[in-house]
């Protein structure tokens, strides 16, 4: 039932350690009396130059942490099938023949969760077909692995893959650190920056803060990894972990299955941390490793981790220090409840009925969910089944509807061939495709809840936004442990506490349940499953042409943009000025628009039309003021259409905003709208860090007021011309910026600016974009 990967695959598959060690020893001599986290010695062990990164550091490493800025070179890159589009066309755009390292695509966004695979899967391919059309020839051509649709959730692949200790990949979804369960530093990015890698360009990172977290005790009965992660969630709540790498470590960790630190440093991306890591753990890694036919890593990882002293790039030196610590007792933890609306509202099994009550959430539940990339480990579903066979074996059958997401095919396969699907059917349950599903919006619920109808589920996911699963703002999703999912769904009730209460049986008595057990891994292995969702291989080959329709509504081929003038920019005009938050969300909104991922110009007509005039109070409203006879009359239009009306013009123009302009998402988007319709400065009170630096890799020059008292002298259709910006660029970033203003009225004058714009960002945008410059090295 099982297959061994080639050689040459596993050669692909395994982290470069020669390298790794080699660069640590560098960074060893360069900070003799440091004390490192694993996560640094993992991370600075993928530096572009150790040297240059640390000439200024002293021998103890302070100075470092929060503060320096990293060029990394991570190993390896996944995308799953939304974020890839943009990806690939950028990385299209530079036009290499292959990717610099090895490059995974999984296809499991775009299916539907309803009536169960053998119905969702062929019309969710049918649907999208051009999409995955597209990917598939560009993965073929560039020499990336593609998972077809079917193959399974992105992390689940990359976990019985391609994570491994030591690794340092970047991935294109937010839930990216899943890998970290098996020792590798994993991080979530946009589309740009996966390019960076892709094309062989550092990636940069500030140091995170670590925080460690001491696992004490055993876990037992009940309690699951889950309840370990939506316990912390509490603690730290969806922003306690910003900028920092949470490091798990302590004695705990020996009674955690692979899979279970896989879960919780999923979930990390719920309380806002740049990743989460697990030590190499030889009990469980080594284990899990071989099952999923990479003993040859697991061998090496246990030689490096039993090396002695601090060049072990496995192991944290003893001594090290975490900027914060947080010790959980394992013995003592009890499932926990998070939601409804937000995940760190986490509440104890034991005072959850409680809970409900006194926020009179609902005392019933309609739909109970397990699975997902967040839990669909074969120890998940395994435990999960033995709660099934208990209440089977009692005549019962689950109350609330109850779905199975199984992560990828390997593991639906094995649970079909160990009976565990048939355990889940003949009691009821309903597989779904291995995908996403609801757990992204796409469920179509069949059970009659109406939108807009209060309502509550449980799943065993890691979100629970409002509308995230069904598109209905006022479903509860309350956020378990598969086991505790599986459960309650016997019962119906949110108030059932399945470690204490009973179920009534038709017959007087009454059933409880024992607390779950199962495997971490199967007895006679994993199996293959369908052979038709194997990945093709890495492999480039030119022959092959990437399939885009030129009248595609989903794709469009990225055409580069302009260079940056030989002079100033002259006689820009100010689209809009912004009122308030504006976020990447405000300035290119996700739901529907979703689909035009691969379509600049399509999506661009969702450019900031959540943004609120400031001179109107209007949301998406602006008025072409530029014919001084035209004002008194001048109509509103939608801001993407003035946009648009001025670059058929050949108009350039600047927006006006106010502080952390575009805080939120990592999405590529919000700078790559304006950019091309013609956007070429945003002027801010203050931006989000990483929208800022996604400006300057567009192209766009982010500024913000020397004197915010400025924002009040300028308004929409105003004209700006630049002062410094071209010797400021040609200066590596060295010099002033100042702007030239002529308001409608008449009235001129200047204002200063601030910048933060280093050479590497001045070198994109003068090249028009980073994509332009990664393009013209590539051909030099
Ligand atoms: Fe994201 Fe959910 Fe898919 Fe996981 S299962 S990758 S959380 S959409």
């Amino acid at each position: 039932t099982s297959t061994t990967p080639a050689s040459t695959d596993i050669a692909l598959r395994t982290p470069p350690y020669p390298k790794l060690l080699r660069k640590l020893h560098e960074v060893r001599h360069l900070l003799p009396t440091a004390r490192l986290t694993l996560a640094e010695k993992i991370l600075y062990s993928h530096l572009e130059s150790p040297e240059e990164a640390f000439s200024s550091i002293s021998k103890n490493g302070s100075g470092i942490r929060g503060a320096l800025s990293l060029k990394l070179k991570p190993d390896r890159v996944a995308m799953q099938d939304a974020s890839a589009q943009m990806a690939l066309l950028q990385f299209m755009s530079c036009g290499l023949p292959s990717t610099a390292v090895p490059a995974s695509i999984h296809c499991d966004h775009m299916i539907v969760g309803e009536r169960g695979a053998d119905v969702d899967l062929p019309e969710s391919i049918s649907g999208n077909k051009e999409v995955f059309d597209f990917l598939e020839s560009a993965a073929k051509k560039y020499g990336i692995e593609f998972w077809p649709p079917g193959a399974g959730i992105i992390h689940q692949t990359v976990l019985e893959n391609y994570a491994a200790p030591g690794l340092m990949m970047l991935g294109t979804d937010s839930h990216t650190p899943n890998a970290g369960g098996l020792g590798s530093i994993a991080i979530g990015v946009g589309g740009a920056d996966a390019v960076d890698a892709l094309v062989d360009a550092p990636w940069e990172l500030k140091a995170p803060k670590i925080l460690g977290v001491r696992l004490e005790g055993r876990l037992s009965g009940w309690a699951s990894p889950k309840d370990i992660i939506l316990h912390l969630a509490g603690l730290l709540t969806v922003r306690g972990g910003t900028g920092k790498i949470i490091e798990y470590h302590g004695p705990g960790i020996s009674s955690l299955s692979a899979t279970g630190m896989a879960t919780i440093c999923n979930m990390g991306a719920e309380v806002g941390a740049t990743t989460s890591l697990f030590p190499f753990t030889p009990g469980s890694h080594t284990p899990y490793l071989k099952a999923t036919h990479r003993g040859s890593i697991a061998e090496q990882a246990e030689a490096i981790s039993s090396s002695p002293g601090l060049h072990n790039l496995l192991r944290a030196d003893a001594e090290c220090e975490y900027d914060e610590m947080i010790t959980i007792d394992l013995s003592k933890l009890e499932p926990h409840i998070n939601g409804p609306f937000t995940p760190d509202l986490s509440t104890p099994l034991s005072q959850f009925s409680e809970v409900a009550k006194a926020n009179k959430w609902p005392e019933t539940f309609g739909a109970g969910l397990i699975g997902s990339c967040t839990n669909s480990s074969y120890q998940d579903m395994t435990r999960a089944s033995h709660l099934v066979q208990q209440a089977s074996a009692a005549g019962l059958k689950p109350k609330a509807d109850f779905f199975v997401t199984p992560g990828s095919e390997q593991i639906r396969a094995t649970l079909d061939s160990d009976g565990v699907v048939s355990t889940f059917e003949q009691a009821g349950g309903v597989v779904l495709a291995n995908a996403c599903g609801p757990c992204i919006g796409q469920w179509k619920r069949t059970d009659g809840v109406q939108k807009g109808t209060e309502n509550a589920i449980f799943t065993s996911y890691n979100r629970n936004f409002r509308s995230r699963n069904d598109g209905n703002a006022k479903t509860m999703n309350f956020l378990a442990s598969p086991e505790l999912v599986t459960a309650m769904a016997y019962s119906g009730s949110t108030s059932f506490n399945p470690m204490t209460d009973s179920i009534p049986l038709p017959s007087g008595e009454s059933f409880r349940f024992e607390p779950p057990s199962g495997q971490d891994l199967p007895r006679s292995g994993f199996a293959v499953g369908n052979a038709a969702f194997l990945p093709t291989p890495g492999v480039p080959d030119p022959n092959v042409q990437v399939v885009i329709d030129p009248s595609s509504t989903r794709l469009a081929v990225l055409d580069p943009f302009e260079p940056f003038p030989a002079s100033e920019l002259g006689d820009l005009k100010v689209l809009v000025k912004v009122k308030g938050q504006c976020t990447t969300d405000t300035i290119s909104a996700a739901g529907p628009w979703l689909k035009y991922k691969g379509h600049l110009p399509n999506i661009s007509e969702n450019t900031l039309i959540g943004a609120i005039n400031a001179e109107t109070g209007e949301t998406n409203t602006v008025y072409d003021l530029s014919a001084a006879a035209a004002d008194a009359n001048a109509e509103g239009m939608g801001i993407p259409e003035l946009a648009k009306k001025w670059k058929a013009k050949g108009q350039e123009w600047i927006v006006v905003a106010e502080h952390n302009y575009g805080e939120g998402s990592a999405r590529e988007h919000a700078a790559l709208q304006p950019r091309y319709l013609g956007g070429r400065i945003i002027l801010a009170k203050s931006f989000a860090r990483i929208h800022e630096t996604n400006l300057k890799k567009q192209g766009v020059v982010p500024l913000t007021f020397a004197d915010e008292a400025d924002y009040d002298r300028i308004g929409a259709c105003d004209e700006i011309s630049t002062i410094g910006l071209l010797d400021t660029l040609q200066n590596g970033g060295k010099g002033e910026v100042g702007l030239w203003v002529r308001r409608r009225s008449g009235e001129e004058f200047t204002i200063k600016t601030k910048h933060t714009l280093s050479p590497d960002q001045c070198g994109f945008i003068l090249a028009g974009s980073a994509l332009n410059l990664l393009a013209r090295k590539g051909r030099n």
